[in-house]
């Protein structure tokens, strides 16, 4: 392996004692709720692993669960109720949603001061506008990982892959404002690994196991690999042919411990951030 390991849970784990010392030292304890509606296996695993994190930082997470069966109506009560609860800082509505409610609806009802996934609308406007206050944690999470790997960012060639409006848009606005080039690739782009080896920087939010490989990539760039994926045999993997690319990279994150535990920082962050904006310090 040639590439620098860019190593995700290291700098998560740095970055949630940098919050645990900074909530120990105010006057209150930061409120995170985190709202699960269903039992998806996967989503309740998040949700566990997010209230975790929040609670070793000294934040007071709680997760509200309710039933699958839940109407909107009352999932839309449940948030009016957050909104006005002066100790919650934080609400995070875990996606997906059940079909039958309209997530729109939902994330646009959150007060955008308690957005800590910063996917509501006026949250998402800022942060094109380059003037962001809540910035959706996985792009955070992504900028923070080439920011401690000193790749530089100004002038550089980026590539996401991946169009979504909670990894792709937030990481190509982010990019952009740090002055890189950035081209957005997605589902018609026509030569994906045309446009990856002309990058220095590579971003896959895709989720297409392994798709990324080693002779997509100009020598020496960085690969930031979002995707998590699992094969039919239990294994983990990322949107990117880890070896492969690994070869040929300059630097890399591995899945698991790459951007993943960054996510969950970022929350566990974003938190805090929404507390002292509130409530000062
Ligand atoms: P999404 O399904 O909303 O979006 C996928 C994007 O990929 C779309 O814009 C689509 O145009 C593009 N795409 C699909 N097939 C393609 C192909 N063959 N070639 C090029 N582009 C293609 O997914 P998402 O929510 O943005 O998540 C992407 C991946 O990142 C998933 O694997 C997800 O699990 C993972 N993810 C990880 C974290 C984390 O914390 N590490 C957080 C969010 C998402």
């Amino acid at each position: 392996m040639a590439a620098r390991l860019i190593d995700g849970k290291k700098l998560a784990a740095v970055l949630l004692n940098g919050v645990a010392a900074r909530t120990a030292a105010l006057s209150y304890k930061p409120g995170l709720a985190v709202v699960l509606v269903g039992d998806d296996p996967a989503s309740a695993v998040y949700v566990r692993n997010k209230d975790r994190a929040a609670n070793a930082a000294g934040i007071g997470a709680r997760t509200i669960r309710l039933p699958a069966t839940t109407a909107e109506a009352d999932l839309l009560g449940v948030i009016a109720g957050l909104n006005a609860d002066p100790a919650v800082d934080g609400i995070l509505v875990q996606l997906p949603l059940p079909a039958h409610i309209d997530a729109r609806a939902v994330i646009e009802a959150i007060d955008p001061a308690k957005d800590v996934d910063g996917f509501h609308p006026s949250n998402v406007g800022r942060l094109h506008e380059g003037a962001a206050v809540l910035i959706p944690c996985t792009p955070l999470g992504v900028m923070k990982l080439l920011a401690e790997a000193g790749i530089p960012l100004r002038g550089a060639r980026a590539v996401v892959l991946g169009r979504s409006a909670i990894v792709g848009k937030p990481v190509a606005a982010l990019l952009t404002a740090a002055d890189a080039t950035v081209t957005v690739a997605h589902s018609r782009t026509i030569d994906l690994a045309g446009e990856c080896r002309r990058a220095d920087i590579v971003v896959a939010a895709v989720g297409r196991a392994e798709l990324v490989r080693g002779d997509w990539l100009a020598p020496g760039a960085t690969v930031i690999d979002v995707g998590i994926n699992r094969l039919p045999d239990g294994r983990l993997v990322g949107d990117v042919a880890f070896a492969e690319a690994a070869a040929v990279a300059g630097a890399i994150t591995p899945v698991p411990g790459g951007v993943g535990p960054m996510t969950i920082a970022c929350l566990v962050e974003n938190t805090l951030s929404a507390a002292i904006a509130r409530r000062g310090r």
